[in-house]
């Protein structure tokens, strides 16, 4: 068997980035192409075919647009990868015929936003986990406490703005907050919700 180049595995989503892929950020891939799920966010594990709870962050390359999730570096036009040269380490491994190698690799040296933040843009992410943890929020969707929840959106939104003047600051593309902050709790508390609710 060999790669036909369908782009079917483009199309479902861009790959999960690991320590190996490091050189090819802000390089090849700008940290703006990138979204962070993060620690506690449910994710599928392809092993077992469960969903299951992040025990970190799991940066990927982001889609192309909102709910269409074909990787940003897909080029539809001409069945192909914008970075193949450079393309990430699942990439490399991705066999359709024969996966394993990628599910061998699933949560292994995952790249994290320390590697990627520093300075104020650290400290805030860092803060950020602290205010809106996984483990809150799942809390507060078990117990049903929806006038917190409520309170802690609009909370999100209000450090979501002091997010991006810091970002506009370093003169950054406000869609830094997606890999920065990852996905804002009310789309998190919706996915939740299926779960816990
Ligand atoms: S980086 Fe390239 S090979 Fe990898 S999913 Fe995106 S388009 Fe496909």
């Amino acid at each position: 068997m060999f790669c036909k180049r369908c782009g079917t595995c483009c199309q479902k989503g861009g790959p999960a980035l690991h320590i190996e892929d490091k050189h090819i950020i802000k390089t090849y891939v700008s940290i703006d192409n990138l979204i962070t799920f993060r620690k506690g966010e449910i994710a599928y594990n392809p092993e077992t075919g469960q969903l299951i709870e992040l025990p970190s962050d799991l940066i990927k390359i982001r889609g192309n647009k909102k709910d269409d999730y074909t990787c940003i570096f897909f080029d539809k036009t001409t069945s192909s990868c914008l970075i193949y040269e450079h393309r990430p380490l699942e990439c490399k491994l991705l066999k359709c015929w024969a996966p394993e190698e990628v599910i061998n690799i699933f949560l292994k040296n995952l790249l994290t936003r320390k590697d990627i933040f520093d300075g104020k843009l650290l400290k805030l992410f860092i803060d950020y986990d602290n205010l809106f943890s996984l483990g809150h929020i799942k809390q507060l969707l078990i117990e049903k406490e929806y006038s917190s929840l409520n309170t802690v959106i609009k909370q999100d939104i209000m450090f979501r703005k002091k997010a991006i003047q810091l970002i506009k600051s370093y003169n950054l593309p406000i869609t830094t907050l997606n890999p920065l902050l990852g996905r804002p709790v009310k789309v998190i508390i919706k996915g939740l919700t299926k779960i816990f609710a």
